[in-house]
């Protein structure tokens, strides 16, 4: 039984974590952290990790849940008290932040889980597959979500580190990462950010692999209506989409998988594997690509976002 602290109560916590973690028998959620003190029916909540740490009762691990900005120094205390550490996406508000984290993880002997729930979507085992067995010429994602809908009152996503339109579009290039079977690198990007904040609403980002595959992904923050997560690949055996974030594939239009999804159950199921074996995993591939989409990338500063 891995008895396991949750630090950040915030949305994604309530509706993925917390049931995740409570549907699992490897998992004992004994304690939590949240500046604002939630009521979670009984179990202690502390203001911080320090506090949880100090006056809480044993852990073994901690879920980060707090915005990226938030992770670093947070997933330290937890790593030098000897707690294994899951970070939910993206794993840090940098690059070399989470090679850092991963240096101390090893140094205390405890597990660091950079996780990526996109991956555990139902279609992307068998995508990846298929794409192994026939060689992309050209990829293209579409990710356009109402930021209104999806992160009400959310105002890290538009501070420095928060990523804009990257906090969604992150989970696209994960599965990219996952699917595609070589490495891919940025050429160039586009992006564009609201006069009033740091981050892009929107943008536009060109990739291609050692084997020359064309990759464009276009995203967008402002879709209202039927919201799009899209990727699409063509190579010479026919047209493969994954679609619904990765839970429906198709190939040649024809329903291959159109699953349930388990995102959070597959992570937690991840996480305790790897506490088993001592292991830790520790990818930075789409943080990678974000960080080099911010630094080729064009801006164009466009009408301020008022939520
Ligand atoms: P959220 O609703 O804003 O919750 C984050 C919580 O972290 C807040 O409620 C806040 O609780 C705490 N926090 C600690 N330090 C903070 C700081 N400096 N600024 C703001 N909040 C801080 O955000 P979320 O949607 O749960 O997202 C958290 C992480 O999960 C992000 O990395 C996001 O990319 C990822 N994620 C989100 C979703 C989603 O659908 N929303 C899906 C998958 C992954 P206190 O004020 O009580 O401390």
């Amino acid at each position: 039984m891995i008895r396991i602290g949750l630090v950040g109560v915030g949305k994604i916590a309530h509706d993925q974590h917390i049931p995740a973690i409570a549907a699992d028998p490897r998992f004992d959620l004994v304690a939590a952290a949240s500046r604002s003190q939630p009521d979670l029916g009984g179990l202690p909540v502390f203001h911080d990790i320090a506090q949880m740490l100090a006056e809480g009762p044993e852990l073994d691990a901690v879920a980060l849940c707090t915005p990226p900005q938030a992770r670093r120094e947070t997933a330290l205390a937890a790593l030098r008290a000897g707690k294994h550490v899951f970070l939910e996406k993206p794993p840090g508000a940098t690059v070399s932040e989470v090679a850092e984290l991963a240096a101390v993880a090893r140094e205390q002997g405890v597990v660091l889980f950079t996780s990526w729930h996109s991956r555990f979507a139902t279609g992307v085992p068998q995508a990846k597959a298929w794409l192994a067995a026939n060689p992309v010429r050209t990829l293209s994602i579409e990710w356009r979500e109402d930021v209104r809908r999806w992160h009400p009152g959310q105002t890290w996503i538009w501070q420095a580190g928060g990523m804009g339109v990257f906090d969604p579009a992150i989970n696209a290039l994960s599965i990219l990462t996952e699917i595609m079977p070589d490495e891919v690198f940025v050429t160039d990007a586009k992006l564009q950010v609201p006069e009033n904040v740091q981050s892009p609403i929107a943008g536009h980002v060109d990739m291609t692999t050692l084997k020359g595959a064309a990759i464009t992904a276009d995203l967008d923050f402002l879709q209202t209506g039927p919201q799009t997560w899209d990727i699409t690949a063509w190579s010479d055996a026919g047209e493969l989409k994954l679609s619904m974030g990765g839970a429906k594939l198709t190939i040649d239009g024809k329903v291959v998988v159109d699953g349930e999804n388990r995102e959070y159950p597959g992570l937690y199921d991840r996480f305790a594997t790897l506490v088993a074996e001592g292991r830790s995993e520790v990818d930075v591939r789409p943080l990678t690509l974000v960080a080099d989409a911010f630094m080729v990338g064009t801006r164009e500063s466009v009408e301020a976002f008022i939520e």
